[in-house]
């Protein structure tokens, strides 16, 4: 996706930073702020909902680019760039509001970086976002997406929060595939993993957000459909499958829709909960990153970002 660099002056009032690049798809916004030491910031405005009911959803960034290094991330080829600070991550929900007048009722952390690597930050921006009067975003309406570290899970279920979303980053069916396209594997196995899921403080009615990337023939065979439905059993979960979104010089491809309905019917077909994100932010937002502008590293000059 390609953004237009736009000439906004820096906000008087200094409350979020200056936008500096946007792009808009249908009605979805892709919007970048310009830090004080000239790395770029990556949001996204996804409007949802239907049947005369809309609401604004914004997915943040806890990180500029991000050190977990998953093969088939855009985010992951910048490296990691530095934590963000407090307030530049509830600075986004500020811009979303204020520069584009969104009114964002949700917020996942979805954008780039992982958010278990600067959970301090992260934590004390989700009490922000929920407790200041400027925000007020209910606890269910706050999302945290992670690669699947299994040490910051548990810190985060510290807080109890029994309604706040948890969604993984899981993209494999087994400890071979995973390893091999998400080196957090290697140091927080599949079986980990599942443990730290098990713990996680659920409200009744409540799941777990799997977010699966469909990686065509690595991980969306039929075969890989029935080990996840095995790996997931007795968790309260929901699938949530995301057809790769093709990004200049990575070497995956996306699988064809047919292949990825057989993949989600099989899952329903067993009982577990899946559906299918396609269409809203598909160019915008991957997985638990896909954005970032991987030619922005320290002492370079800011490019437009190549990713999809
Ligand atoms: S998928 Fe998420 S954790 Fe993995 S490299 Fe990308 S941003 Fe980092």
């Amino acid at each position: 996706m390609q953004l237009d660099v736009i000439d906004q002056p820096a906000p008087t009032n200094s409350d979020y930073l200056p936008i500096s690049r946007e792009h808009r798809e249908n009605d979805t916004i892709k919007f970048c702020q310009r830090s004080a030491d000239g790395l770029e910031i990556e949001s996204v405005i996804i409007p949802m909902g239907g049947k005369g009911v809309h609401w604004n959803t914004l997915c943040v960034s806890s990180q500029v680019g991000c050190a977990r290094g998953c093969t088939f991330c855009q985010t992951a080829r910048m490296g990691l760039l530095r934590n963000l600070t407090v307030d530049e991550i509830v600075g986004q929900v500020r811009a979303a509001n204020q520069h584009y007048g969104a009114s964002i009722r949700n917020v996942v952390f979805m954008g780039m970086g992982e958010p278990m690597d600067n959970l301090e930050n992260v934590i004390s921006a989700l009490k922000r976002l929920h407790e200041d009067r400027e925000f007020q975003i209910a606890r269910k309406r706050l999302t945290v997406s992670t690669v699947g570290r299994c040490e910051g899970i548990r810190k985060l279920a510290t807080l109890n929060w029994r309604r706040m979303g948890l969604a993984i980053s899981l993209n494999a069916p087994n400890d071979e595939i995973r390893s091999r396209i998400m080196p957090i594997n290697r140091t927080d196995s599949m079986a980990a993993l599942r443990q730290a899921i098990s713990e996680w403080p659920l409200r009744g009615g409540g799941h777990v957000l799997i977010e699966y990337v469909l990686l065509r023939g690595v991980n969306d065979e039929i075969e890989h459909a029935r080990q996840l439905v095995e790996y997931l059993r007795g968790l309260k979960t929901c699938v949530n499958l995301i057809p790769w979104n093709p990004i200049d010089g990575i070497d995956f491809e996306s699988p064809d829709e047919t292949r990825a309905n057989a993949f989600q019917l099989e899952l329903m077909n067993a009982g577990q909960l899946a559906f299918q994100r396609r269409i809203k932010g598909r160019s915008a937002l991957g997985a638990c990153g896909q954005l970032g502008n991987v030619e922005l590293r320290r002492g370079r000059t800011a490019k437009p970002s190549q990713d999809s």
